[in-house]
């Protein structure tokens, strides 16, 4: 039978509801755990989280999150379960590592693929180990990520093999494609969009999971929208691949959020006329909790206000309506794409 994998188990990929492919419940940048400044009110800060999940769900129909946040960016399996229990969303966590330059603590760096494969593994069959500790939390999807963001954005540099990909995350993308098939689960990925200007960091991706024997129909490709590389997209969905367009009513690398949903709504329907409806998904990349402490103005782009979870259905829904987007292909990127491509493969229950 086909599952997600939530942090509270697996539940049939049928009750998948509304799903949004790439959201951060709670967020830091490695470190921030351990800023002083930033330390939580847990109970308080699970019911903030949990106030705006219940609203989602109830006002809205979203039935699945998955919380993007990799293990070393605040990654953390307790709060996602209680957020899971206090509100009855599906929450799917994620194994893998955020870009190199941002994340990957330098004890994993210093392992082979076999090694992280092998932690992958652990953490999407066994359980998340959080500060020492294991717990009984699974991860449901494996993240990869690459690009060279920083306080002071730029292109990524040529790495090994002809690719704009660093060394460490060359090895790490290698064992998520490994650990991904050995547990039939999804790969989504983060790319930095200034990457365009030098490579297809879509393709680059894309063509290294490949080779290590990964389904391109269960990877998801990120931040491809912001703002829209039609040709980089197409090139990659010709290869099997799915696209992921995130960042709706949030500014990225662009100055108006108007003006972005307004461009990746335009590319989603060419998309759509394009006959690759199958394969998109749709997200905010909001966070719903980035304790704040530390960041000063030499970073705004943390202190952007993120949009609410209604704007999908008062602005992102009606805009790509008055562009001809029916229901139907509405429901292939909220519901049947992100849950096909989600679903895990696990044997019938035996019955009594
Ligand atoms: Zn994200």
């Amino acid at each position: 039978m086909k599952v997600l994998r939530t942090v509270l188990g697996d539940v049939p990929a049928e009750q998948s509801g509304l799903m949004l492919s790439h959201e951060h419940l709670l967020y830091g940048y490695p470190g921030a755990e351990l800023d002083p400044r930033a330390a939580l009110d847990y109970d308080a800060a699970v019911d903030f989280v949990a106030k705006q999940v219940r609203r989602g769900k109830e006002n809205h129909g979203y039935g699945t999150i998955v919380d993007m946040t990799p293990p070393e960016v605040g990654r953390y399996p307790k709060f996602m379960a209680d957020v899971a229990v206090k509100t009855g969303m599906n929450v799917i966590a994620i194994t893998g590592f955020f870009p190199e330059r941002m994340g990957i603590p330098y004890y994993w760096r210093r392992q082979t693929v076999e090694e992280l494969t092998d932690f992958f593994v652990s953490d999407l069959t066994v359980g998340m180990v959080f500060a020492w500790h294991k717990t009984p939390y699974k991860a449901g999807a494996i993240k990869i990520a690459t690009g060279q963001e920083s306080v002071t954005p730029k292109p990524s540099p040529l790495g090994p093999n002809g690719r704009h990909i660093h060394e460490i995350e060359d090895r790490v993308i290698r064992a998520a494609a490994h650990a991904a098939t050995q547990v039939g689960c999804a790969i989504n990925t983060h790319i930095d969009p200034m990457d365009f200007d030098v490579t297809n960091p879509l393709r680059e991706q894309l063509e290294i999971l490949v080779e290590e024997g990964m389904d391109p129909g269960k990877v998801i490709l990120g931040h491809a929208f912001v703002p829209p590389q039609l040709g980089a997209m197409r090139e990659v969905l010709d290869m099997g691949a799915n696209v992921q367009l995130d960042h709706v009513g949030i500014p990225w690398r662009i100055s108006s959020a108007e003006e972005l949903d307004e461009a990746m709504a335009v590319a989603l329907v060419e998309l759509f006329d394009a006959g690759y409806g199958d394969q998109i998904t749709l997200s905010f990349d909001r966070w719903f909790m980035n304790p704040r402490a530390g960041v000063t103005e030499i970073d705004p782009q943390l202190l952007n206000e993120k949009v609410d979870l209604s704007y999908m259905f008062t602005s992102w829904v009606p805009r790509l309506k008055s562009k001809g987007v029916t229901d139907e292909q509405l429901k292939k990127i909220m519901v049947d794409n992100p849950r096909r491509i989600f679903s895990i493969d696990v044997p019938d229950p035996v019955a009594a």
